[in-house]
């Protein structure tokens, strides 16, 4: 790290980070223990690391790499063993000093990703499964260079609808632990679209929830909105609220951290949200 981020302590202590990158995802910095470092000057009692794992083969936004020291490498089970092997050392280093660490991974949704999704989960036994839709029609739908070129194509209707639908079969796939920020195309479609966005997504909820539901899948509290201008976590507040009344399991907060200073982001907030969301820590 060029210099020194400032980390302060929490005043919620015991939380769990369930949404962290670090320097094997291609858009992060920061090395394993770095980001161990970070969580315990902080005062969180886990970590749950969940690189990037990108792999759609029509997707244009290269994004399909895993960076192991340095060295970028396309997206397969033999580029993310190193990872793995990472994050299980750190665990068995930073468990004494009273931090547990757990092995997660980000898949990008694409139609057809199930059969490799579940073949690295069971190959590495991987501990947490988290899912996020980062594309429309093979197009990036959240990354500034991308956005206008994805969202052109869409009505603001069409858009909620091929996001929608994405969100819908990656839970009903049964894969998942959780769906990444699930209104995340407010990320860049608020400004493309305006306000409407929120009320033709808001539309959608029932039959959203309904596959959360009758999957088994979680709902995730992302702080990353705050950082990305949209002026609430991922979900919004509304969004949450309606979740749980309608039996959605909202069960964990992760920062979606990509340097170590961000790790816990904004949880002295976000903690008092989630239920459970005090570290688990089952190896203890
Ligand atoms: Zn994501
Ligand atoms: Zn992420």
């Amino acid at each position: 790290m060029p210099d020194t981020p400032k980390i302060e302590p929490l005043h919620l202590q015991g939380l769990s980070d369930y949404h962290c990158h670090c320097d094997y995802s291609v858009d992060a910095v920061g090395t394993v223990d770095e980001y161990c470092d970070a969580a315990i000057r902080r005062g969180l009692a886990e970590i749950c690391f969940t690189t990037h794992y990108d792999f759609n083969p029509r997707s244009d936004r290269q994004a399909n790499f895993i960076v192991v020291r340095g060295d970028k490498r396309p997206t397969g089970p033999e580029s993310l063993a190193p990872y793995v092997k990472d994050v299980r050392r750190a665990a068995d280093r930073f468990l004494p000093e009273g931090l547990s660490v757990k092995l997660g991974v980000e898949f990008g949704w694409f139609p057809g990703c199930q059969e490799d999704v579940r073949a690295v989960i069971d190959r590495f036994s991987i501990e947490y499964a988290l899912c996020g839709i980062h594309e429309l029609d093979n197009i990036c739908l959240c990354c500034r260079a991308h956005v206008e070129r994805c969202f052109s194509r869409f009505s603001v209707e069409e858009a909620v609808e091929a996001y929608t639908a994405h969100v819908i079969q990656a839970a009903k796939s049964g894969l998942f632990d959780t769906i990444a920020h699930l209104d995340y195309v407010r990320r860049y479609g608020l400004d493309y679209y305006g306000p409407s966005l929120d009320s033709v997504f808001e539309s959608r909820l029932p039959d959203i929830f309904g596959a959360l539901r009758s999957s088994g899948t979680a709902l995730e509290i992302n702080t990353a909105g705050l950082r990305h201008g949209v002026k609430s976590y991922y979900p919004k507040m509304n969004v949450v609220n309606a979740a749980t009344r309608s039996g959605v399991a909202v069960q964990y907060i992760g920062s979606d951290a990509h340097r170590p200073d961000q790790v816990g982001f904004d949880f002295d907030g976000a903690g008092a949200l989630v239920a459970g969301s005090i570290g688990w820590c089952d190896d203890l």
